[in-house]
């Protein structure tokens, strides 16, 4: 009698508890994130947006203009506000309405 072999998968209980909304990773609530529905990868390596970024509360799950971000792309490693120029235009009406001055 063969046992299958130990393939270290998360099993499918611990799986689900990471799927239900617990506690949050620390974070500031308030920060803005980039997302977007398709990423590409540049020649250099780095992520970017396919076509226009979308801007996102860290811990929320719809952009600022309003579209649900399931399953899209976040560039935690981007910076807003050098990117103001590729944000669509709802979300970056919604950055400048919120940024600190
Ligand atoms: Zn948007």
């Amino acid at each position: 009698m063969s046992t299958a072999p130990v393939t270290g998968a998360t099993p499918p209980n611990a799986r689900a508890a990471a799927r239900t909304s617990g506690p949050r990773p620390a974070a500031k609530a308030s920060e803005w994130l980039l997302t977007a529905r398709h990423a590409e990868r540049l020649f250099d390596g780095r992520r970017s947006a396919w076509g226009a970024f979308h801007i996102r509360r860290n811990g929320e799950h719809r952009t600022a203009c309003g579209q649900p971000t399931m399953m899209w792309h976040t560039f935690w490693e981007l910076r807003m506000d050098t990117l103001l120029a590729r944000v669509c235009r709802d979300c970056a009406a919604a950055a400048r309405a919120t940024a600190p001055r």
